[in-house]
């Protein structure tokens, strides 16, 4: 079946008692046993819920993985597989990674004992130079946030298969819908559902997609031995929200392509436009070979620092909050918000300044979105 198939018909009949459409929300924190040394499947929600299955089963067919588990965030999805490497192993990470992550591989990983080499990934002989022979995994995130560098994902499985290592991705940014990289080789997709998948700015949630089952039950295990799950209310939040997301994901990239296309244009106010959309991108080429689309993501960056605080206090429907990947579009100043725990001289040296501003786009109506960014740059300019 096609991607849009499963989208919509995550979740559907999984109720043969009442034959209901949609996964109902299974409340409860127990189930009744049958009978001594039996069980329904569902013992105890940590374990095991229904509702949280089915969305398990839709995020593991929408990856084309194995297992699929869904977490209380991003960052539990994330430490959950952190939780398979130990001391003396060594990891190699994107560079510019979300800083949750760089912070959890800098703050907590680290501390226990985990080295950790960051490299552009983008970059392949970066990568290959990094591995040691105690590196365990690479983890990778494409494109990246929020300078959207782009890692060819089957060149990194190339080299972590010859060093029989893991390839793990983020894949948050482009979703299942543009982007699967378990077909590409990868063996574990993470994902912060709180973004694409949800879609709607109403939920914190983490997904993981391991390609086999084997790697499956190890994060099954910290899943549950950690307890850090999604509830049924969020799971069922999530089903509903991934059956829209090829309608979405393609709405948000035709207004991200035209809004980055009319900002190259600002060249007065505007120093630089990422966006792996635009042919001009040094990424370009490899998204279109792994990747159907190119998502709704861009960043920019503002020939003057002063521009940054005006922007963000002027602008009356783009409205400046973190996160990303929802319905409604959202400004970000990474350097104060989603990236300030990484020292400055090294945001100063990936390019992450004080002049950069992250653009998740909406699907509103592009030409409200332009307008506003008109007036702003217009009122400044006088
Ligand atoms: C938001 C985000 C995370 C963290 O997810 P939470 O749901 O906020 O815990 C991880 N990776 C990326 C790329 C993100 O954008």
């Amino acid at each position: 079946m096609h991607i849009e198939t499963l989208l919509v018909r995550s979740g559907v009949g999984k109720d043969p008692s009442t034959g209901s459409i949609t996964t109902p929300i299974y409340q409860s924190s127990t189930f009744q046993h049958p009978r001594l040394g039996e069980s329904t499947g569902y013992d105890y929600s940590r374990t095991a819920n229904p509702t949280r299955t089915a969305l398990e089963d839709a995020i593991a067919a929408l990856e084309s993985g194995a297992e699929g588990y869904a977490f209380a965030s991003g960052m539990a999805a994330i430490a959950a597989v952190f939780s398979l490497f130990k001391s003396g192993d060594h990891l190699i990470a994107s560079e510019d990674l979300y800083g949750g992550t760089y912070r959890i591989l800098s703050d907590v990983l680290e501390n226990s004992g985990i080295q950790v080499s960051y490299v552009n990934t983008g970059d392949i002989e970066a990568v290959n130079a990094a591995v040691q022979s105690n590196t365990k995994a690479v983890f990778i995130e494409t494109p990246t946030n929020p300078l959207m560098q782009v890692t060819d994902i089957a060149a990194v499985v190339d080299i972590a298969k010859s060093h029989r290592f893991l390839t793990i991705v983020d894949n948050t940014f482009m979703s299942p819908y543009h982007q699967r990289p378990i077909e590409l080789g990868a063996d574990i997709v993470v994902h912060s559902a709180s973004k694409y998948i949800g879609g709607h700015n109403d939920v914190i949630a983490g997904l993981v997609v391991t390609r086999c089952s084997e790697l499956g039950e190890k994060v099954k295990f910290y899943q549950n031995a950690i307890g850090a799950i999604l509830g049924p209310q969020d799971s069922w939040l999530l089903l509903r929200g991934v059956k829209t997301l090829a309608l979405r994901m393609e709405k948000h990239q035709e207004n991200a392509l035209e809004i980055a296309r009319w900002l190259v244009e600002q060249t007065d106010v505007v120093e630089h436009v990422y966006y792996p959309g635009l042919e001009t991108h040094p990424g370009y080429e490899i998204m279109k070979k792994q990747s159907s689309g190119f998502g709704g993501m861009l960043s920019f960056s503002v020939r003057e620092e002063d521009l940054v605080p005006f922007l963000l206090e002027h602008l009356k429907l783009i409205t400046f909050a973190e996160s990303l990947g929802g319905v409604e579009s959202l400004i970000t100043f990474p350097a104060r918000q989603t990236h300030a725990d990484i020292p400055e001289e090294i945001r100063n040296a990936i390019g992450v300044t004080n002049r950069l501003l992250r653009f998740s786009v909406g699907i509103e109506n592009a030409n409200d979105l332009i307008q506003d960014l008109k007036e702003v740059f217009d009122a400044y300019r006088k």
